[in-house]
C-alpha cells in the first residue's frame, strides 16, 4: 500500500484533487491518501499557508498530489517557513508562494510537464507530443527581490552550473526511457550570456554523454514563434524555471488548455504531481473545472509508485470519457460538470 499526501489547495484544487482521488481509488490502485491543508485554507485555519503537518506528512510518505494554491497579489507576500531543509540548512527562510516553498525546501529541482493531443480534443493541431522539463529550483524564482528606491525594483536571476547540470542529467535519462530521441534547450544567451550562457553550455556538455538523444537548442522568442507555427517538430524541452513556466502554458494552449496539462516535481527524496494550471478562481466552486490535468497528474503518479496497471486503467478509461464527448466539461466542447465526468470515467473503470 503507499500512503500519498494529498493537498487540496484553494480555488479549483478541491474539486480537481478529489476527482483524481476518487477515480485512483476506483481504479484499483493500492494507495492510501492522507489528506493536509496547504494555501488560503491553512491560512485560516492554522495561520500559515505551509503547516508543518505538511512536511511531516510527506516526509512520511515521500509522495504528494498537490492542487493548485493561490497566491494573493500583494508586493510583500511571502509563505514562512522554519525547518531543516533538504540541504540540511536551518532557519526561517521565506518564499514567493506556497508552491515555491515546497519546490525548494523538498529539494523537487525539476518539474516535468507533458503536453499532448487527446482523442476528441479539438485544438488547432493534432500531432503535438512534447515533454517539458523546467529548472525548478533558481533562475528569477530565486525570491531575491528588493524595491532599490521607490521607482525602482530589482529581481535577481540565478544560475548555477550544479542545478543545470543536474536539470539537464535527469531530462536526458528520462527521455532516454520513454525512447525519445531529441531534446531542444531553450535560453535567451544571446543577451543573458553569463546566466542563459552558463544554462546552455552546462546541458551541452552533459548531452555529450547522451549520443543517442539528438540535441539542439533555440532562443525563447523563437521557439515560441515555432511552437506556433510547428510543434510537431519538438519532442523534449529543456528550460531555465521562468523560461519553463511560461512555454508550459503556451504549450498546454497547442492541445486545448491549461485543463489538459499535468506535471510531476521530483527530487532526490521525494515527488509532488500537479497539474501545471492554477486556482482559476473565476470558475472555482461551480462544478466548472476540468479535472483532467490533476487526473492525468495522478497517473504520472502510480506510474513513479511503479503501478502501470493502475495508470493505463485510469489513462484508459480517462480516454473512453473523451472519445465519447457525452460527460466532457465546458472547455472540453461538453456541458457536464467536474463531478458528472468524474462520474463517468469512475463509471468506465467499474465496468459500466
Ligand atoms: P489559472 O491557471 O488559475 O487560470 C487561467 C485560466 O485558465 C482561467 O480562465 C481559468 O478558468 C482557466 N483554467 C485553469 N485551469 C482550468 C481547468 N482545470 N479547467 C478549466 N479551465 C481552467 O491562472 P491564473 O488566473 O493566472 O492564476 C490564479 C491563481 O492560481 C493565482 O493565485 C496563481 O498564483 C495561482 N497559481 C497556482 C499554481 C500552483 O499552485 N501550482 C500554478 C499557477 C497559478
Amino acid at each position: 500500500m503507499h500512503r500519498i499526501t494529498l493537498i487540496a489547495g484553494d480555488g479549483i484544487g478541491p474539486e480537481v484533487t478529489s476527482a483524481a482521488r476518487d477515480i485512483v481509488l476506483a481504479a484499483g490502485a493500492p494507495v492510501a491518501f492522507e489528506e493536509v491543508a496547504a494555501g488560503q485554507r491553512a491560512e485560516r485555519e492554522c495561520g500559515t499557508p505551509l503547516p508543518a503537518a505538511v512536511f511531516d506528512s510527506i516526509a512520511r510518505t515521500k509522495v504528494a498530489l498537490k492542487g493548485p494554491t493561490q497566491t494573493p497579489f500583494s508586493g510583500d507576500y511571502r509563505v514562512h517557513v522554519e525547518r531543516r531543509d533538504v540541504e540540511g540548512r536551518t532557519g526561517m527562510r521565506s518564499h514567493p508562494s506556497v508552491t515555491v516553498a515546497l519546490r525548494k525546501e523538498l529539494g523537487l529541482f525539476v518539474n516535468v510537464r507533458p503536453i499532448k493531443n487527446y482523442p476528441s480534443v479539438a485544438s488547432r493541431y493534432d500531432d503535438v507530443d512534447l515533454v517539458i522539463f523546467r529548472e525548478n529550483s533558481e533562475d528569477l524564482y530565486s525570491g531575491i527581490e528588493r524595491m532599490i528606491d521607490e521607482g525602482t525594483a530589482e529581481a535577481i536571476k540565478i544560475i548555477s552550473y550544479r542545478a543545470s547540470e543536474r536539470v539537464a542529467r535527469f531530462a536526458l535519462e528520462y527521455l532516454r526511457k520513454l525512447g525519445r530521441k531529441k531534446v531542444t534547450i531553450v535560453h535567451k544567451a544571446n543577451v543573458m550570456r553569463l546566466t542563459d550562457g552558463l544554462f546552455l553550455k552546462t546541458a551541452q556538455e552533459t548531452a555529450r554523454h547522451y549520443p543517442d538523444i539528438e540535441v539542439d537548442q533555440r532562443v525563447v522568442d523563437a521557439l515560441c514563434m515555432e511552437l506556433v507555427m510547428k510543434p510537431e517538430q519538438f519532442g523534449g524541452l529543456l528550460l531555465p524555471n521562468l523560461y519553463g513556466d511560461i512555454v508550459s502554458d503556451l504549450a498546454a494552449g497547442l492541445v486545448g488548455g491549461l485543463g489538459l496539462a499535468p506535471g510531476a516535481n521530483f527530487g532526490p527524496d521525494c515527488a509532488m504531481f500537479e497539474a501545471v494550471h492554477g486556482t482559476a478562481p473565476d470558475i472555482a466552486g461551480q462544478d466548472l473545472a476540468n479535472p483532467m490535468a490533476t487526473i492525468l497528474s495522478a497517473v504520472m503518479m502510480l506510474r513513479y509508485l511503479d503501478e502501470p496497471a493502475a495508470a493505463d486503467r485510469v489513462e484508459g478509461a480517462l480516454v473512453a470519457v473523451l472519445q465519447e464527448k457525452r460527460q466532457v466539461t465546458r472547455d472540453l466542447g461538453g456541458n457536464a460538470g467536474t463531478r458528472a465526468m468524474t462520474s463517468a470515467i469512475v463509471g468506465k473503470l467499474n465496468g459500466s
